[in-house]
This record gives C-alpha cells, sequence and structure tokens, in this order.
C-alpha cells in the first residue's frame, strides 16, 4: 500500500507517524512545498517574540530524521499542483529544479491546512505587509522588525494578538486594528473589556471597529489608511484577519466542498473520493454544540484528524465527531480561553440557552497571590446541558476551561459541575472551585433560585425600576448607575421597611461588585415577600466588561 500525503504538518505528520506505527510495510510520501515539515506553528509567534529564543527549536523534525525513525519518504520543496483522481496519481512541482512529475498512490491524504485571507484593500501588495503561516513568513516578520520602531497589526484575534505581544516585546509601538468592536471577535462582547484594558496598559493602541481601506508607500514605510479616517504611518503591517481553508486544489479535482467552503468529509474523514481523505485546517467539520457545519483551525482537531485517517486507512472503523472550539490565548499577562458556543453563536443559530456570570479568585484568597478570573458559563434551559464557556483572567484560566471543555464532550449539566471533586489545596484551588461555583450559581438559576437581569437589558429594564446598589458606601461613591440608590447588604435587614416601600412601586434591580452580595440581598428580599427582584448577573465586573467603567459614575 502506498499512501501520498499532501502537506507535512500537523495533520499531515500525525498520519504519516500513526500509519507507520500501524503498518511496517507501507510506502508512505509526504510531500511539502515549503522548506520545513512538521515545524512548529503555533510556536511562531514566540520566536518573534524572544520567548523561544532558538529558532531550531520550532522545527520539530527533520526530512532525515523522519526517513530514519519512521522510514517516511518526505520531499520538500514539492508542491501538489494537481489530482488526477481517474489515474490515481498526484502532479507535483519540484519548486527547487522546477520540474513537473507524476506521483501515483494508492490512498491520498490532503493535508493542506488553511491559507491567511488577504482582503482586496487597494496598496496591499506593498512588501512589508506580511502575514504569519510558515517559517519564511516569520523570517520574514522578525526581519523586518528588526530596526523598525512600529507596526501596525490588522486582526485582533489569536494569532494577531500574539503577533502584538511579540512585537511590544521587541520593543515596537503597536496599533491594533480590528473591525468588530472587541478583540477576539468570537468572544461575548462583555468578556472582552478586561483584554481592552490590559492591552493599552501594555501600550498597544487599539482601533476597534474600523478596518484598513488603503494602504500607501512612503517612503518605503507604509501608510494605513482606516475606515475611521486614521492614518497610521508604520514600518510593518501583519495581517492576520482569518484563513480560508486551502480548498482549491480539493475543488479543481472535483472533490466536494461543503457550504462554508471547506472539504466536506465523512466520519471517516473521507472525501467525495473514497480513495482521498482530507484532514485539518483544510475540511469542514461538524460544531459539536450547533450541530451545522463548521470550518474551524485549530492544532489539536488536526492532529487527532490525521490520527483517524491514518486508523482508517490501515482498516479500523476510527472516526471523527466534531469540533468543539476549545482555544486559547495568551494576551501578555492575560488567559482568554473557549469552549463550544458562544452567546453570539447560540443567538445566530436560534438555540435557546440561559448563562451565568463568576469571578472567583483562581485559589484560596487567604493565600498569596489570589487574582479573579471572570467566567461566563453558557447552558440549556431544558436540561441544564453545558454549551459553551469563556474565561478571562491572569491565573487558573486554562486549568478551568479544560474542565469545562470535558464537561462539553461528556454531555455533562450545570448540575454535575455542581458535584464536580476537583483538586484542592491553597496555592491552586478553593475548597469550592471556580467551577463548583460556575456550577452553583446556574444551578441556582435553573432550580428557580434566582432571577438574574442583565448587563445588556440597561437602561431599558432600570427605567421605572428601582435599582439598588448594595454595596458599602465607600464603592457606591467611587462610582455607581446614576439613578442607583445605595442600601449596603449588612443595612438591609434593618432598612427593610424602606426597601419594601419602594418596591411597591415596581421592580427591584439590585447590584453589586461581583454579583454575590447582590444575590446574598435577592435571598433576603425574596423570603421577606418581595416578588419583584432580580440581581445583576456578573455584578458591576461584567456590566463594565460590556458597557465600559465611564457608566458607573
Ligand atoms: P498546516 O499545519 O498548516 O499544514 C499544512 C501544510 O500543507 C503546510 O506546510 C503547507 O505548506 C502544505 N501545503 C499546502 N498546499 C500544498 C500543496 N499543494 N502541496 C504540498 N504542500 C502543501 N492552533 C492551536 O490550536 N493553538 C495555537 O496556539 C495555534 N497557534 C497558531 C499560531 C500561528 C502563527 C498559526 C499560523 C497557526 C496557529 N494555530 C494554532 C493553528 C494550527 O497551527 C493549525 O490549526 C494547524 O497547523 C492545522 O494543521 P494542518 O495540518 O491542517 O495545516
Amino acid at each position: 500500500m502506498n499512501m501520498v500525503i499532501v502537506g507535512g504538518v500537523a495533520a499531515g505528520m500525525s498520519a504519516a507517524a500513526r500509519l507507520r506505527r500501524l503498518d511496517e510495510q507501507a510506502e508512505i510520501i509526504v510531500l511539502e512545498r515549503d522548506r520545513y515539515v512538521s515545524f512548529a506553528n503555533c510556536g511562531l509567534p514566540y520566536h518573534i517574540s524572544g520567548d523561544i529564543p532558538d529558532r531550531e527549536q520550532l522545527l520539530v523534525a527533520t526530512p532525515e530524521h523522519l526517513r530514519a525513525t519512521l522510514n517516511l519518504t518526505v520531499r520538500t520543496r514539492h508542491e501538489v499542483v494537481g489530482i488526477d483522481r481517474e489515474a490515481k496519481q498526484v502532479q507535483v512541482l519540484d519548486r527547487a529544479s522546477g520540474t513537473q512529475y507524476v506521483q501515483p498512490y494508492d490512498k491520498l491524504l490532503l493535508a493542506q491546512g488553511a491559507e491567511p485571507i488577504r482582503p482586496p484593500t487597494p496598496g496591499l501588495e506593498h512588501p512589508r505587509i506580511l502575514t504569519l503561516r510558515s517559517i519564511p513568513d516569520m523570517d520574514a516578520v522578525k526581519a523586518a522588525a528588526d530596526g523598525a520602531h512600529s507596526a501596525v497589526v490588522i486582526g485582533a484575534s489569536y494569532i494577531g494578538l500574539e503577533v502584538a505581544e511579540a512585537l511590544r516585546k521587541r520593543g515596537l509601538a503597536v496599533d491594533l486594528v480590528e473591525l468588530q468592536e472587541q478583540v477576539i471577535p468570537l468572544f461575548d462582547r462583555e468578556m472582552t473589556g478586561a483584554l481592552h484594558e490590559h492591552l493599552s496598559e501594555q501600550g498597544v493602541t487599539l482601533h476597534l471597529g474600523t478596518a484598513a481601506a488603503a494602504f500607501h508607500d512612503d517612503s518605503g514605510r507604509v501608510v494605513v489608511e482606516l475606515r475611521d479616517g486614521t492614518n497610521i504611518t508604520t514600518d510593518l503591517v501583519l495581517l492576520a484577519v482569518g484563513v480560508r481553508p486551502a480548498s482549491g486544489l480539493a475543488k479543481a479535482a472535483g472533490l466536494a466542498l461543503g457550504p462554508r467552503g471547506g472539504v466536506a468529509v465523512d466520519r471517516h474523514l473521507r472525501t467525495s473520493d473514497p480513495n482521498i481523505y482530507a484532514a485539518g485546517d483544510m475540511i469542514e467539520v461538524i460544531d459539536t454544540i450547533t450541530g451545522e457545519p463548521a470550518v474551524i483551525a485549530l492544532a489539536g482537531p488536526a492532529n487527532r484528524q490525521g490520527r483517524i485517517v491514518a486508523d482508517h486507512v490501515c482498516g479500523r472503523d476510527a472516526a471523527y465527531t466534531t469540533t468543539q472550539g476549545t482555544a486559547i490565548v495568551q494576551v501578555f499577562d492575560m488567559t482568554a480561553a473557549s469552549t463550544g458556543a458562544s452567546e453570539k453563536t447560540l443567538r445566530r443559530t436560534g438555540r435557546s440557552f440561559r448563562k451565568i456570570y463568576v469571578h472567583p479568585n483562581d485559589h484560596a484568597g487567604y493565600y498569596p497571590g489570589a487574582v479573579p478570573m471572570h467566567i461566563k458559563l453558557l447552558f440549556s434551559p431544558d436540561d441544564g446541558r453545558v454549551l459553551g464557556a469563556q474565561i478571562v483572567g491572569t491565573a487558573g484560566v486554562d486549568k478551568r476551561i479544560d474542565v469545562l471543555a470535558t464537561a462539553i464532550r461528556a454531555g455533562m449539566t450545570v448540575f454535575d459541575l455542581e458535584r464536580l471533586e476537583l483538586a484542592y489545596a491553597p496555592p491552586y484551588g478553593s475548597a469550592k472551585d471556580p467551577i463548583n461555583m460556575a456550577g452553583f450559581v446556574a444551578a441556582n438559576l435553573m432550580r428557580g433560585d434566582v432571577v438574574f437581569w442583565y448587563a445588556e437589558e440597561y437602561p431599558g429594564r432600570a427605567q421605572g425600576a428601582t435599582v439598588i446598589d448594595v454595596r458599602n458606601a465607600d464603592e457606591y461613591a467611587d462610582g455607581h448607575l446614576p439613578t442607583a440608590v445605595n442600601i449596603p447588604l449588612p443595612e438591609l435587614r434593618a432598612r427593610f421597611a424602606e426597601v419594601a416601600q419602594l418596591a411597591e412601586q415596581g421592580p427591584v434591580l439590585l447590584y453589586c461588585m461581583v454579583g454575590f452580595r447582590s444575590y446574598v440581598a435577592y435571598r433576603i428580599l425574596r423570603q421577606r415577600g418581595v416578588e419583584q427582584v432580580a440581581t445583576l448577573a456578573g455584578g458591576m465586573k461584567t456590566f463594565i466588561g460590556l458597557h465600559g467603567p465611564a457608566v458607573a459614575r
């Protein structure tokens, strides 16, 4: 059996290595158009920043090493330019010699990844406008950054954020431009407020809700003209506005594509031609939560898919299920992570949901260094099944998002989160772990023990309502919602008659800083007979994340 693999990085190399471990006799040929195979693309920004000082660290394996250890035939600088499905052979361009040849296959795997999107913008061909996908791209960004004073990064999703940080660490002034009104457009808006603040503190100038309209040359530098009228003259532009599946070759060969432009595959990752598999960023997967086709460019799914292809080629009943999009990004001293569906996605797909916010410390508050994280949890109103989560913080985010990712994969509910027994000692967590806390609050909502009002309902829902700030007088004095009266929680019972009178005039909306004190206040008022009362989900922390700090005066 001969298997030809097009693309020698995540999915392609996972498939090749697994196939060899299962079949010592197979002829395995990896064709890679670049000079490098099996390199750490996720590590590229960290070499630019200097966090990974040694470039060689990114080159996980060389063709010689792969020949010696796995008996793979790896041909770098060999680009597949056509597929003849009838003859079961691919047309290959040897980029070193410029010659072409045909390579027959029994089974073919397309693992070509994705291509950076280059939106049709005037002046885009300027030589100092770069993208980051490969080792040569990284070398070019590093070379351009050497001696540069400033850079503009366009696109504030994962790669854009990582490169913005890398360039700041190299001492460049960085402007970050994002079409949406927030960084990480996949996140819900209110979860990104703390990231905006942190990026500004780190010296990144944010341009949100705008985009590059045109680029001009200015004596070798680039003038970036933004739609909002701002002009930025810079030494270097990094374009990171997303990727699209590299499905052109498959399309030209008549393979079926899915509605999102990726290659359509069955559960065994076979394309519409059963002798051709496809895996990684170039395929369409099924979204775990929405059940819709999706293109999701992540290394974990790509690696696992490569492995499944090898298993299936060897006659095993291996199948890929769905992708839930678990992702994490470092933003200077902060971390942002998500798994499953966002609220935006649930709304777009018309799926009903409920949501809660909590802001627990990463570990016991009495142990030095405890820092809060912001957790948003989305779940089904029917049975409490976890649908998605986003977490932003400075410590402990990675651990919690992975628990929630596992919960989603296992089909767990918020009631399961209440019951989870997670590792605890003061330096690491709390006896009530942040995950348990999220479970408690979500389960309270499911059981009717609490009614929330939400930041996005402001100011509408506050009109005609009594808004009560239950924080201490000094916190209230530092800034509060304009119509709020201050009844600190410790005074609430003594001043209940006052509240009861206010409650006769209409609904009572409570709030505090993170949502805990106002929840306690909610329980007091409900048990004393106040019917129309709600507490602000996530407190002022979430509220400010959505509306900004200016709204609390
Ligand atoms: P790739 O790994 O991109 O490999 C595709 C290969 O196919 C390329 O080397 C390409 O040259 C080759 N190829 C394409 N066409 C041909 C052809 N016609 N002939 C021969 N060869 C061809 N994901 C995460 O989960 N976490 C991260 O932190 C993360 N960070 C990232 C940072 C950066 C800067 C980048 C660029 C990506 C990052 N990703 C991250 C995404 C992750 O790298 C991809 O999801 C993953 O590599 C996809 O694997 P793949 O095998 O589909 O494609």
